[in-house]
């Protein structure tokens, strides 16, 4: 088996490898030939820490895996590591046997960027000009940066809960020489393009935020309870998602789904749209949302990606196992 360590991974990965990565899984999850198994997520009563999996297969990419890990929240504070701790295993989808061992930490931030990258490609203005962010925190970071490569952005815009942590994504901006301007949320209604990636429980982005013609990526929405944007928004819009069983019961579509303000069918595969089975935006006034939950075979796809970068550069340790 391979080892790809966590500290290898930012020099191998690339925006545009994870890019396609998870645009041909995605796709391939539509066409039916990719599929997520139940996600297991579990509070273990120690060290307050949430543990689960997320694994599938992919017949087409013939990637078989799993990613463990979760949530510790001691310790960034208690031992100087990061709260979010996974780790993706590959398997031989022929025998069985374990292929891979690929740290999930870096992997995790590219991936789910990549989702949003892959929505606005496919469902954003071909004219869009202004970026909003609402959120600023670690992943708000890597959303920013290849978001900015889908369109010709000419100025960002953002808004964060705690107004001190936006030198974050003005930062990006800078790097990515675009003008960023700070505003409140009010403000959104000159964006094109939309990021939502926060952990809150309670909707900060209202319906009427958001202007006809937005495209919308909710991320932040991976759990029961959590809540970017008020459900008449999506009401309103055309909804796609990664995987429709997670986007109506963890993603942001649960609470439109719940109040019966959407039915289940009304939300659709992103991997349809990518594979040409769903026109996707119909109209230049139509708001299109993406409702990024996050599914396994994207870790998968994206971890196979490495193991083959890593054995090319010649970093990968092989292990006799
Ligand atoms: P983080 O802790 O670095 O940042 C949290 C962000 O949420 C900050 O911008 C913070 O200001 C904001 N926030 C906190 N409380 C808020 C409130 N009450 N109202 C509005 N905003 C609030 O976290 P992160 O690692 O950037 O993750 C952000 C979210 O993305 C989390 O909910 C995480 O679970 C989710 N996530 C989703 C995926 C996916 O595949 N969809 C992948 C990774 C993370």
């Amino acid at each position: 088996m391979h080892i790809v360590p966590e500290r290898d991974i930012p020099d191998l990965l690339t925006r545009e490898a994870s890019f396609d990565a998870v645009e041909n899984v995605f796709a391939a999850m539509a066409a039916g030939d990719a599929y997520n198994f139940p996600v297991v997520r579990e509070a273990i009563g120690h060290e307050d820490a949430l543990y689960g999996f997320k694994g599938g297969f992919d017949g087409k990419g013939m990637v078989l895996g799993l990613k463990a890990g979760g949530y510790w929240p001691n310790n960034l504070e208690k031992r100087q590591l990061i709260n979010h701790q996974s780790t993706v295993f590959l398997f031989d989808p022929d025998t069985g046997k374990v292929a891979a061992m690929v740290g999930g930490n870096y992997l995790t931030a590219l991936r789910t960027a990549a989702a949003s990258s892959v929505s606005i490609k496919h469902l954003a203005r071909k004219d869009a000009k202004v970026m909003g962010m609402v959120g600023a925190g670690h992943q708000a970071t890597f959303q920013l940066r290849a978001a900015l490569e889908q369109r010709e952005f000419e100025k960002v815009i953002g808004w964060n809960y705690h107004p001190d942590m936006l030198p974050n994504i003005a930062n990006v901006a800078q790097e990515a020489g675009v003008p960023f301007e700070a505003v409140p949320l009010e403000r959104m209604v000159e964006a094109d393009v939309v990021i939502s990636i926060t952990s809150t429980f309670a909707p900060s982005i209202m319906a009427d935020h958001i202007a006809p013609g937005t495209h919308l990526a909710c991320m932040g929405t991976d759990t029961k309870g959590k809540q970017e944007v008020e459900a008449a928004l999506l009401a309103r819009a055309t909804v796609f998602t990664d995987e429709v069983a997670q986007s109506v019961s963890i993603g942001e579509a649960q609470h439109a789904v719940g109040a019966g303000m959407i039915a289940q069918s009304d939300v659709h595969q992103i991997g349809a749209v990518i594979n040409g089975a769903h026109p996707g935006r119909t109209s230049d006034d139509e708001i299109t949302i993406f409702d990024g939950t996050g599914v396994g075979l994207q870790d998968l796809a994206v971890a196979a990606r490495i193991v083959d970068m890593a054995i090319k550069a010649g970093t990968a340790i092989e292990v006799d196992f």
